[in-house]
């Protein structure tokens, strides 16, 4: 690990990853890359979480290769300094706001998404010229795999290196000091990262998880919202850090919206979820046990099939739970969806606001009053009306939490921005000072510096 720093500082030192040249060749490097691995991510996404070749295509690289493609298009104007207005008390001088590179990156990421969520921060932290140290989850061991093997293929490990390991790997890559680290996984291990940076004062990105929740109004189209939220939720068997956590419904719509999930879960999967190639697996026991401990905590309405062996877990619906139970009290990250209810708008609001913010909140309403008196009295880290998941995937939506699901955000610009130092610089005028401006200080002086800084 020392050595490969050494070498990124060194490398990164010499200049060489600041013009736009550099940048924009690692970025088609890493586009080739992906195109010519293309088969073994989708087969390790297989292997890691059953995946099917459609899901993984569309959420994993076709939508890093998107991102790429957006970026590329933008990078130049993103890198051209901004001028900006100065004050009158400085005539004639000039400023603006130049991005720089950071140096080097750590990014760590986890199993859920493991090739997204490697690649979109690195594409960001490529576009703003640093280098990078790369940490897959070892969870998800295909990916992990193939990634490590991408990367040493296409690219210098002076400009990303990949590192596979544990937990111990992590802890030992945080005793160096880097110049930003960008977290995706669980609130825990978050902790620890941002722990270890403060002995360098490094700043970080933090994007976690939480319980997004998904508000259904009265007034909406039931069907429609019914097959959207049974794909958001049962996606990657629920294993999604956006997926709607738990449904905040009208207290009118309970039967038939029981009855359109189940029709959709149907119509997605078949009779037998655990025979579709739709359907995917959760990643280990450990979650498996997690998980079916949480099938406890209510009444199962739809679903509730196990296999351990299988890592299976059929897509549940449960109703009657309690607002204490583990269930409403941890991010369920898997295919179980409870059902609460509510009677009037303030009342669904009064739910969400008991919990932690979470990282995305859904809303299902013909009203746009409704829609807007949701947004504005709730806090999450994004909001999508109408639909699930979708909103990742507009680049111009910067992407993060908030409060306990994180903060900092990625995709598109503000994920070039994440990674850069946003450097001020102030020409001034060599051609007169303002009278008055130096000591020794008298009236007219004071008044003029008064009358300018108005
Ligand atoms: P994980 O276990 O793969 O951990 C993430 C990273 O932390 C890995 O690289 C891992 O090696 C490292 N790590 C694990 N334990 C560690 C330790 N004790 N010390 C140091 N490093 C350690 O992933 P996870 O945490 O199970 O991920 C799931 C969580 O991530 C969920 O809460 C989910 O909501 C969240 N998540 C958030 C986003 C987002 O974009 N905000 C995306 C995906 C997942």
């Amino acid at each position: 690990m020392k050595k490969i720093l050494e070498k990124q500082k060194e490398f990164f030192a010499s200049g060489q990853t600041k013009p736009i040249a550099y940048r924009v060749r690692m970025l088609r490097t890493l586009r080739e890359a992906i195109l010519a691995f293309e088969e073994d991510i989708l087969d390790a996404l297989h292997k890691d979480l059953k995946r099917s070749r459609l899901d993984a295509y569309t959420t994993e690289v076709g939508q890093c290769l998107a991102e790429i493609t957006f970026v590329l298009k933008r990078l130049k104007k993103w890198m051209k300094p901004r001028r900006v207005g100065a004050p009158r008390v400085l005539p004639l001088s000039r400023a603006w706001i130049v991005s720089e590179p950071l140096g080097i990156s750590l990014i760590l990421s986890p199993w859920n998404y493991p090739f997204t969520l490697a690649i979109l921060p690195l594409v960001a932290s490529l576009a703003a010229g640093n280098c990078v140290i790369l940490k897959p989850s070892e969870i998800s061991r295909e990916t992990e795999r193939v990634i490590a093997e991408m990367m040493a293929k296409h690219f210098d490990d002076r400009s990303v290196s990949v590192v596979c390991g544990g937990p111990d790997t992590t802890q030992k890559l945080l005793e160096h000091r880097f110049d930003h680290i960008f977290y995706t996984g669980g609130e825990t291990v978050g902790k620890i990262v941002m722990k270890a940076a403060a002995q360098h004062t490094t700043p970080v990105t933090l994007e976690l998880g939480g319980k997004s929740p998904c508000v259904v109004d009265e007034n909406c189209n039931l069907e429609r919202a019914a097959r959207r939220i049974t794909w958001g939720k049962f996606l990657n068997a629920g294993q999604i850090c956006v997926a709607p956590d738990y449904l905040l419904l009208h207290k009118n719509l309970k039967e038939e919206m029981v009855g359109e999930v189940a029709r959709w879960i149907t119509k997605f999967y078949g009779e037998r979820p655990c025979d579709s190639a739709d359907y995917g697996r959760i990643i280990n026991k450990s979650h498996f046990d997690r998980l079916t401990g949480l099938l406890q905590d209510g009444n199962v309405i739809l679903g509730g099939q196990t296999n351990r062996e299988d890592l299976y877990i059929s897509p549940t619906v449960i109703d009657s739970v309690s607002d204490d139970a583990d269930l409403m009290n941890e991010e369920i990250f898997g295919p179980i969806l409870p059902i609460l209810e509510f009677g009037d708008v303030s009342e669904a609001i009064d739910l969400i606001n008991r919990r932690p913010k979470p990282l995305a909140l859904y809303v299902f309403s013909r009203d746009k009053g409704f829609q807007q008196e949701v947004i504005s009295k709730t806090s999450s880290g994004g909001v999508c009306i109408n639909d699930t998941l979708v909103h990742l995937a507009v680049s111009n939506l910067p992407f993060g939490g908030v409060g306990n699901s994180g903060f900092g955000r990625y995709h598109g610009k503000a994920g070039f921005d994440t990674f850069s130092n946003p450097k001020s610089v102030l020409r001034q005028t060599m051609l007169f000072d303002i009278p008055k401006r130096f000591p020794p200080a008298d009236e007219l002086g004071f008044k003029i510096l008064r009358y300018l800084l108005k």
